[in-house]
């Protein structure tokens, strides 16, 4: 048994307080991995961000909404883990001061100034003890297989699964599971349940079951 944490769906940067920026996410992925986590075994923390759909009552839930909150939960409960998959989207990017009151419009528009947010995943693969593992997650719309590899190795991930802009909002996601030396581990198609099971069996035999 393996203690698993999944950050899922997307978060919100605050300009004022009533409007944010965000990123599309329904986190359908994160409760289709949570439940093939749980069918395997595993022990299910999700950090997630504000979404509809409901997790696997046997998974514990960290509701958050920022991206410096799913950071900081993640830090914690990643530290008694074995392992992270990285399957939210996280805004990257936040408003350098939030205003207090409702900005009021004056017809005249507005100009926003961005800075960006924490990578979680990045951090996370920064502080991962040689026994715990990091999945990220690469959404590309061009050079995807690339993309994923560089980005596995920016954030010292240990497994990348790519996957494209249609995954986003849907019921059926495509996929390509990437280990951290490029050897391509498979394509997997299908309903985002059975794509999830793919990637837990990919986790399962690269990851949880390797010698240390
Ligand atoms: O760089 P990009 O956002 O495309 O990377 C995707 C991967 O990084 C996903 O695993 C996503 O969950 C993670 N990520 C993160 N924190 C961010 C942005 C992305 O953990 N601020």
């Amino acid at each position: 048994m393996a203690r698993i944490v999944i950050t899922s769906g997307p978060t919100r940067q605050y300009l004022d307080p009533v409007r944010y920026l965000t990123n599309g996410s329904s986190g359908r992925m994160g409760v289709a991995l949570a439940q093939a986590a749980l069918d395997l075994g595993h022990s299910i923390t999700v950090v997630s961000g504000p979404v509809a759909v409901s997790y696997p009552s046997a998974a514990s839930v960290i509701e958050v909404t920022t991206t410096q909150e799913m950071l900081e939960a993640t830090r914690i409960a990643f530290h008694s883990a074995d392992g992270l998959i990285g399957a939210a989207a996280p805004c990257d990017y936040m408003p350098r001061h939030i205003e207090k009151h409702k900005l009021s419009k004056t017809g005249d528009g507005l100009h926003l100034s961005l800075i960006e947010t924490p990578d979680i995943v990045a951090t996370i693969g920064l502080l991962k003890l040689a026994s715990q593992w990091v999945v990220g997650f690469a959404l590309e719309t061009e050079d995807m297989r690339f993309r994923a590899i560089v980005k596995m190795s920016r954030k010292s991930c240990d497994m990348m699964v790519s996957n494209s802009a249609e995954a986003m909002n849907a019921d059926n996601n495509s996929v390509e599971v990437i280990l951290r030396d490029g050897t391509i581990l498979g394509s997997l198609t299908g309903h985002k349940s059975e794509v999830a099971r793919g990637i837990l069996s990919h986790i399962q035999q690269q990851l949880i079951d390797r010698p240390i």
